[in-house]
């Protein structure tokens, strides 16, 4: 359990690195990390998940610049999903789930910062979607191309209707995650996020904090209702057609 955290941790910290480069087209292997302030780079020791951005202060060393509070947050919270995952998944399961939610937490704040889902990272998901359904199936391919279309479907309509409130990166998203969840888990899922997501809006709305028109991202609520349904999706869907008596 210790050993997946600090995986975690390590492995979030190469999250960072996609978070920032991704949109930028860079590679994600060169040049090593360095400081965006002063261009220098980063040693071993600054390289050391959280523990660095403590003892730093979360300043740079070389030129006393803010590090970004999203790099010991991103690193923590891979920790804590690899572990929740962990205890939810055992074998190849929990390797599957690991690496599907790395891109998912990149997905997340890539969204969140630049209102963007890359098509990069999509084209993963579902190559990485379409090999796990090929040799480690956990559902009918019917039940995953009827959840692709459907998620796709749902969200081409949200887009058409809301007149591009709905990006065409949530579109290839959801029809990704319809195929990875099947169509049952899907209507969850996509619940889930409208749920939230109408709530958080609402919110941001309320107090000021957004107006009207600066539009929402809702990749992160795509991928946060996605890994509420991966760990918890089946419990709650019992639970649901028990008391509706269906
Ligand atoms: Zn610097």
């Amino acid at each position: 359990m210790i050993m997946v955290f600090i995986v975690g941790l390590f492995i979030g910290s190469f999250l960072n690195v996609c978070i920032g480069r991704i949109p930028e087209g860079e590679s994600v292997v060169f040049p090593r990390s360095h400081c965006p302030g002063c261009g220098r780079c980063l040693t071993a020791v600054e390289l050391l998940p959280v523990v660095s951005f403590i003892m730093q202060r979360g300043k740079c060393r070389g030129c006393g610049g803010e590090v970004s509070w999203r790099y010991p947050v991103v690193e923590l919270l891979t920790a804590v999903v690899f572990v929740l995952l962990f205890g939810r998944f055992t074998g190849v399961g929990f390797y599957l789930q690991a690496f599907f939610y790395g891109v998912m937490i990149v997905i997340f704040f890539i969204d969140l910062e630049k209102q963007i889902i890359p098509n990069r990272l999509v084209l993963v998901l579902l190559v990485f979607a379409l090999v796990v359904q090929v040799f480690w199936p956990v559902q009918p391919w019917g039940t995953a191309l009827i959840g692709g279309l459907l998620g796709g479907g749902v969200f081409l309509g949200l887009a058409l209707v809301s007149r591009g409130g709905m990006g065409g990166g949530d579109i290839k998203l959801v029809t990704v995650l319809g195929f990875w969840f099947g169509w049952v888990q899907l209507l969850l899922m996509m619940f889930l996020a409208f749920f939230v997501g109408g709530l958080i809006g609402s919110v941001l709305l309320l107090t000021g904090l957004k107006k009207r028109k600066d539009g929402i991202a809702f990749g992160p609520f795509l991928v946060l209702a996605s890994f509420v349904v991966s760990m918890w999706g089946k419990p709650l869907l019992d639970w649901y057609f028990r008391i509706s008596g269906l």
